[in-house]
C-alpha cells in the first residue's frame, strides 16, 4: 500500500484525494469475520457507504444494518437478495412499507405501523465509563415501553431485541453491555448487540480485540447474536491527501496551510482528535504546527500543535480516514472542489 499511496501523492494535484485499499479492508474484514465466528456480523452502512467499500465487505457479512430509507435502497440495488437491519429513529410511513429481513423497531407506535420481523430496540441506562458516545436520549424504548410492545398484536412478529447503548469501548466493556442486553431477552430470542467498537486516531495499531469479544460472545450462549461494527471495519482503509499550500508564523503559531479541508475530513473535529497522518516531501526539522484546510472557520483544523515538518508542495496523507469521514462531511461548504477518490490493491 505505502508504495501506491506514495505514486499518488507523486501526482496529486491541487484537488484532495481520498484513497481506499480495499486489499487491506478485505483482509481485516476476513480476521473480523474469523474471530467472530458463531455471530452475526452486520455491516453498519452509515459508517461508509461508498459502494466500491460495501463490494469488498460483502463476502465477509451476514448483511447489512441500514439506518435510513436511502441507505435501504443503495444496499438493496447493490446486493438484491441481501439481509438487511433496518434500524434509526424517526421511520417515515415509506420506510415502514419497505420488507428488510429485520426491522428494528423504536416505539409502539412504529410496531403498530408497520409488517413483518421485528427486534425491539431497549434503551437502557447504563453507565459506559470510557465511551466516546453514550447514546441516550430518544433512542430505542426504555423497559417499560419494550413490555408494552410485547402485550400488542398486530402484523409483526418479534424475533428478539436489539440495543446499541455506547460507542468506543474495548471488548470486555462491550462484554459487559452484552450481558446486560442478554437480560432483556427472552428464553430463544435473537439479540443484537450493536457497534460501538472502540477506534484509537492516537494510535492505530492499537485495534479492537475481535478474538476476545468474539469468545465472550460465543459464550453467553444464545442461539442468535448479531453485531453491527461500522467504524471499526473501515476506518483503517482510508487515507485523504491533501498537499500543503502554505507554512506561515501567526503571533508566534506555526500553521500549515493544506488543500481542502474539513468539508472532505470533518472527523477529527467531530471526534476532538488529531487525525493522524504521514508526510510525503521533502525532509526537515521537526517543529510544532497546527495543521488546518482551506476554510474560513477557526475550525478548519486536521491536527493541533502536533510535530511534522511541512512546506509549501509536500502531500500529507492522513490515516484512518475511512469511516465517518468523507460522507459526514459538509461538502458545500465555500464551494470547494469535491475530491478524487482512488481505489488501489484490486477493486472488487
Ligand atoms: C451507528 C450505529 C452502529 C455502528 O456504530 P459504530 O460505532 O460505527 O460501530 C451500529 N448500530 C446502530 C444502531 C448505529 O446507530
Amino acid at each position: 500500500m505505502t508504495a501506491e499511496l506514495r505514486e499518488i501523492a507523486g501526482r496529486l494535484g491541487d484537488v484532495p484525494a481520498y484513497v481506499y485499499d480495499l486489499a487491506a479492508l478485505d483482509a481485516h474484514a476476513a480476521r473480523v469475520r474469523e474471530a467472530m465466528r458463531g455471530t452475526e456480523v452486520y455491516y453498519a452502512v452509515k459508517a461508509n457507504p461508498d459502494p466500491a467499500v460495501l463490494r469488498t465487505l460483502a463476502p465477509h457479512v451476514d448483511g447489512f444494518e441500514v439506518s435510513s430509507g436511502g441507505e435501504f435502497d443503495h444496499v438493496s440495488a447493490l446486493f438484491p437478495g441481501r439481509r438487511l437491519a433496518f434500524g434509526g429513529p424517526g421511520k417515515t410511513a415509506a420506510d415502514l412499507a419497505r420488507r428488510p429481513y429485520r426491522f428494528h423497531v423504536e416505539s409502539p407506535r412504529e410496531l403498530d405501523l408497520l409488517t413483518g420481523d421485528v427486534l425491539l430496540r431497549v434503551n437502557l441506562r447504563v453507565a459506559s465509563e470510557g465511551a466516546a458516545l453514550a447514546m441516550s436520549g430518544p433512542f430505542g424504548m426504555d423497559p417499560e415501553m419494550v413490555a408494552e410492545c410485547r402485550n400488542r398484536s398486530g402484523d409483526f412478529r418479534i424475533r428478539g431485541i436489539h440495543a446499541h447503548l455506547a460507542s468506543g469501548l474495548d471488548a470486555p466493556a462491550l462484554l459487559g453491555l452484552a450481558k446486560t442486553i442478554a437480560d432483556h431477552a427472552l428464553p430463544g430470542e435473537e439479540m443484537c448487540v450493536g457497534g460501538g467498537m472502540a477506534v484509537d486516531y492516537t494510535d492505530p495499531a492499537n485495534v479492537f480485540d475481535w478474538e476476545t469479544y468474539g469468545e465472550g460472545l460465543r459464550g453467553l450462549g444464545r442461539p442468535v447474536i448479531r453485531i453491527e461494527p461500522g467504524r471499526a471495519m473501515t476506518a483503517y482503509c482510508g487515507w485523504y491527501l491533501t498537499k500543503v499550500l502554505d507554512v506561515k508564523r501567526v503571533h508566534g503559531e506555526l500553521f500549515a496551510v493544506l488543500t481542502g479541508g474539513t468539508h472532505h475530513l470533518r472527523t477529527p473535529v467531530t471526534k476532538g482528535h488529531d487525525q493522524p497522518f504521514t508526510v510525503f516531501g521533502s525532509a526537515g526539522q521537526d517543529e510544532e504546527i497546527t495543521l488546518v484546510g482551506q476554510l474560513c472557520t477557526p475550525k478548519d483544523v486536521f491536527a493541533r500543535r502536533v510535530r511534522a515538518a511541512l512546506r509549501p508542495g509536500d502531500v500529507v496523507a492522513f490515516a484512518m480516514a475511512g469511516a465517518y469521514a468523507y460522507n459526514i462531511s459538509h461538502h458545500d461548504f465555500l464551494m470547494h472542489p469535491k475530491p478524487e477518490f482512488h481505489y488501489v490493491s484490486g477493486m472488487p
